[in-house]
């Protein structure tokens, strides 16, 4: 079975990044910046966070962290970013999700200006996507296109199922497989027979959410299996990683297969850096 490594697909496309960050901000004489808000004191997203600022720098983007109180109201988080939207030295905003309880996160989000929005996720950056013609695409179904143009893997007139329809990505990564001529299926929790679809297809892409839940009965001989789940499952004292996919049972049977870790996670972050970028190359 080949390994889609997505770290491999990762390293790669930081160091063209890097490169080509180098350059522009020689011409252009200021560095691309990003500004995350981190609201409260989630001990994940404050690790997520963290990571997003270390690759920031890797590549040559300036990151800022704005630490807002888990007490903050709409109010305090519209003023700041507001002043972004201002700010010329600042070409992303990224409102690390999820918000602490009682705030919207869609009202809050679609205060990003759409320019300013390297996640995709404002409503008018998913009305782009919805038309093929997004500025900036959501960072991990878009970092899945990737891994599948990294390994040569065929889309195009393919059979694809994507299982989960969160607006972050199974929703995103229809749009992005079906732009790429494949048939796509979308299913969830409400789908009738989910392994009818499965076992058909010769993409699957699990964004479901649940520790391990597709072993090898749910898809066909040399199918290609991405599995975008992350979970940290106990392990006596410890913790281990583990995806939606139990991805030891595909070798032998799947043609392909991403692991988890180093699969699609490291694309996330890696696709956020390439389109902080695309905004600044945009503002410049
Ligand atoms: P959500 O919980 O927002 O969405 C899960 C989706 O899966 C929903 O559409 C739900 O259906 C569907 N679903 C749940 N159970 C089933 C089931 N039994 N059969 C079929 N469909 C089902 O999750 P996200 O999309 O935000 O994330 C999905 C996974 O990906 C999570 O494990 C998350 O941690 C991980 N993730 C990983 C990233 C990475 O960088 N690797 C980035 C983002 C997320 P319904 O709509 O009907 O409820």
């Amino acid at each position: 079975m080949l390994k889609l490594d997505g770290l491999e697909v990762s390293n790669e496309l930081r160091t063209q990044l890097k490169v080509e960050i180098s350059k522009w901000s020689q011409g252009s004489g200021r560095s691309p910046g990003l500004s995350v808000i981190l609201v409260g004191d989630d001990p994940a997203s404050e690790v997520y966070v963290r990571n997003k600022v270390k690759s920031c720098e890797q590549v040559g983007i300036e990151s800022n962290v704005i630490k807002m109180p888990e007490t903050s109201s709409y109010d305090d988080i519209k003023e700041k970013i507001e002043n972004l939207n201002l700010n010329p030295k600042v070409d992303g905003i990224l409102l690390q999700l999820p918000l602490p309880q009682g705030l919207d996160e869609r009202k809050i989000l679609e205060l990003i200006s759409p320019d300013k929005d390297p996640d995709g996720l404002t409503i008018s950056n998913n009305g782009l996507l919805f038309c093929g013609d997004a500025k900036v695409q959501p960072c991990t179904p878009s970092g899945v296109m990737e891994i599948l143009k990294f390994f040569k893997i065929p889309v195009q007139g393919k059979k694809a199922v994507v299982v989960g329809r969160s607006h972050i990505v199974g929703l995103p990564m229809f749009y992005l497989l079906q732009q790429a001529n494949a048939t796509v299926t979308l299913c969830h929790s409400k789908t009738e027979d989910l392994l009818s679809h499965t076992k058909e297809a010769d993409i699957v892409v699990v964004a479901a959410g649940r520790p391990e839940f597709l072993g090898k009965e749910a898809f066909k001989e040399n199918a290609v299996v991405i599995d975008v789940g992350i979970h940290r499952k106990p392990m006596g004292e410890k913790t281990k990683l583990v995806g939606d996919v139990k991805y030891d049972e595909l070798e032998g049977w799947a043609y392909a297969a991403t692991p988890v870790p180093k699969g699609v996670g490291p694309m996330t972050i890696t696709m956020l850096l390439k389109n902080t970028f695309d905004l600044a190359k945009s503002h410049s």
